[in-house]
This record gives structure tokens, C-alpha cells and sequence, in this order.
């Protein structure tokens, strides 16, 4: 298994210049900045073309700029992560919103969370068909119901009675998802019956790639620490290609796919949501910091290695209440991104070589 942590103290340090004759020494600047990523899974350089590459890098750097200018301007970590989230909700290249993967009907149906670090509260919704933006109806089911998770069409009648518009679902489906779908059931297909399928008929194992390959990558999350010390993270999915019988994965799962507490840090997850589920993932990692004091990093990598013993994989991105980050994942690789206000930031999309 591999694990790439990446994590950065923003702390800004005290200046103890012999010049320095102030009285009071200036403030210490609260650090603050975000994480995001657009799914991990089989992403490897020789299956994206350098456009398509650059179309990835664009967009992630977009939503991340975009999360970024809400917390310079002293805007809130809730409004960061929901602003970086609907930027990828509405690019087709994320699996998330427009462009999520279909179900085994053909059908998109989404699942998305959201949680306040400074409350405790959350909000979230699950096998939504009709919602444009799923963030936003989770954010809804915070901040005015009195529950945390409404799902399918008692999601959609919430929403209609807040105001929402409901888009049909062919706003969603692109051609792309339609054909990872027929390749899902070819593949499916094949594996019942035993047979390899015509497209790797001497390969080994790489109709059982094929088939990660496409089944899931491009969930969409975001994790933020604002001016004033709060978190917040949510994350938004169209789940798995092929997926069945109201099938819910981790992303609308608060402690699972997503979770946020100021005394620990924020988290948004991705990966082969049933395992997430099970360990608990997001909730695990501030438990670790909460608990026994543990580092983001090394929580957020003891957390993807229960994944693993499980049988899983995926990745996490995470910020602390101090703005330290953690992005790791033990895939091929992860779309992803940070900016901080120390001046450190990135987008990467593969893991190392
Ligand atoms: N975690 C998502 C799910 O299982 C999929 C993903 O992150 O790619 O629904």
C-alpha cells in the first residue's frame, strides 16, 4: 500500500528581530486555507491525454481559487467549501452533479454532505435525481430542517418546499458515464459467466482494472479552516457506476465521507464508499486527534490503512484547526489541491512514480 502525505504547518511564526522595540508584540495572523480534491481511484498519466490533463488542472484550480477568495475575504469555512464544491458540481469531468456516474438503470442519482466545525451541525442527501446541486440542498437540511440526512424523493420534496428548481435527470448524464456504464455491465457480464470480455481477451487481470477504472472516480470534497478558527467540509457524489438497489455510499454518511469539528479538523473522503462506512473513516481521524492527541497526518494515514485491511481504498483531504493539511490516498491517484494562507499551494492529480 502506498500513502502520500503531504502536510504543511501554516503557523506564521513570531519575529524576535533585536530591531523589533514594540511593547506588544503584533498578533499572531490565524492561519487558514483549504483542501480539495475530485476523487481518487486508477488515474494514471498514460490513461489521460495532456488536454484532458490541463482540463482537470483548470477546473480543480478554479474550484480551489474560488473556495480560497470566500476565506481571504473573511468569509466563512461553510461558504469555502460550499463556493469550491458546486465549481466541480457543475464541470461534467467530476463525478459529481453534471457528469456523475449512472446507476443500473442510467440514471444519476447523488449523494452529498456538508458540516459545520464550529456547531457540530450537519446536513446531507442521499439518491437525489433531480437536485442541480446536491451541496446546496445538504446545506439546506442543516441550516432549516431538523434533521441530518433526507434521502430520495422526501429529499426533493424538501427541496421544493425551500424553493429549490428541479432540473431533470438528463441534465446530469453525459455520454461518457453512458459508456463507462455499458463497459460496467459488459464487464459484469462477463465475470457471471465466467468469460473474459473481448476487450482484454489475454490480459490477466485488467478486465478486473478496467472495471476500477471506471466504476469510481470524481466524487468532489472540500475541507476548510476560515479567519475566525472555524471548519468545515463537505463532499458531493454520483457513487458508483452501476450501482444498485438505492445504493448510499459514505459521501452523505457524516463521520464516514465527511465530518468537521473545530477542537480536531475537517475532512472530506472519497474512494470505495462501503469501506469508508465501515471504518468510519472521517470521524476516526479526529477521533485519533481528539483522543490520543495524534497528528493529522499520521490519523488520516492510520485511517486509509484500516480502509485497506478491510479489503479498500481511496484517499482523504484534511485541515486542522492549526491549518495543518493532510491529502493523502492509496490509489494510483487522487485529483486534488490546496491553498493556504501561508502562500503554499498545489493541484496534483497523479501519485508519485
Ligand atoms: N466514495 C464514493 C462512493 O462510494 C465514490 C468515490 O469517492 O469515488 O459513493
Amino acid at each position: 500500500m502506498r500513502l502520500f502525505p503531504i502536510a504543511v504547518w501554516l503557523g506564521t511564526a513570531v519575529l524576535t528581530s533585536a530591531l523589533c522595540t514594540a511593547q506588544t508584540p503584533a498578533p499572531m495572523k490565524k492561519p487558514y486555507g483549504l483542501v480539495i480534491h475530485g476523487g481518487a481511484g486508477i488515474v494514471l498519466r498514460e490513461n489521460i491525454s495532456p488536454q484532458l490533463e490541463a482540463e482537470y488542472r483548470a477546473k480543480l484550480t478554479e474550484a480551489r481559487d474560488a473556495g480560497y477568495a470566500v476565506l481571504e475575504r473573511g468569509g466563512s469555512a461553510l461558504d469555502a467549501v460550499i463556493a469550491a464544491v458546486i465549481i466541480m458540481e457543475d464541470s461534467p469531468l467530476f463525478n459529481a452533479g453534471k457528469g456523475a456516474v449512472m446507476n443500473q438503470d442510467g440514471i444519476c442519482e447523488l449523494d452529498a454532505s456538508l458540516m459545520d466545525g464550529a456547531t457540530q451541525a450537519a446536513g446531507a442527501v442521499a439518491s437525489v435525481r433531480r437536485i442541480k446541486n446536491p451541496i446546496t440542498l445538504a446545506r439546506a437540511v442543516m441550516e432549516k430542517s431538523e434533521h441530518v440526512l433526507l434521502a430520495g424523493e422526501g429529499a426533493e420534496k424538501f427541496a421544493v418546499e425551500r424553493g429549490f428548481a428541479l432540473v431533470d435527470n438528463s441534465y446530469f448524464q453525459t455520454e461518457r458515464r453512458r459508456t463507462e456504464l455499458q463497459r460496467a455491465q459488459q464487464l459484469e457480464a462477463a465475470k457471471k459467466s465466467g468469460k473474459k470480455s473481448a476487450a482484454h481477451p489475454s490480459k490477466g487481470d485488467s478486465d478486473e482494472a478496467d472495471f476500477e477504472r471506471i466504476s469510481r472516480y470524481g466524487t468532489v470534497g472540500c475541507a476548510a479552516l476560515d479567519q475566525n478558527g472555524n471548519l468545515a467540509a463537505g463532499t458531493s457524489t454520483g457513487g458508483r457506476t452501476n450501482k444498485k438497489f438505492g445504493r448510499i455510499g459514505d459521501a452523505p454518511i457524516i463521520g464516514a465521507g465527511t465530518y468537521a469539528n473545530n477542537a480536531t479538523c475537517a475532512v472530506s473522503a472519497t474512494g470505495w464508499g462501503e469501506f469508508f462506512i465501515r471504518a468510519s473513516v472521517a470521524h476516526d481521524i479526529a477521533a485519533q486527534m481528539e483522543y490520543r492527541g495524534t497528528p493529522l497526518a499520521a490519523a488520516a494515514n492510520a485511517a486509509l490503512a484500516k480502509v485497506a485491511k478491510l479489503g479498500g481504498d481511496g484517499g482523504v483531504v484534511c485541515i486542522d484547526k492549526d491549518g495543518n493539511i493532510a491529502l493523502p490516498f492509496n490509489t494510483s491517484g487522487m485529483y486534488r489541491g490546496y491553498r493556504l494562507s501561508t502562500g503554499a499551494s498545489a493541484v496534483e492529480i497523479f501519485g508519485p512514480k
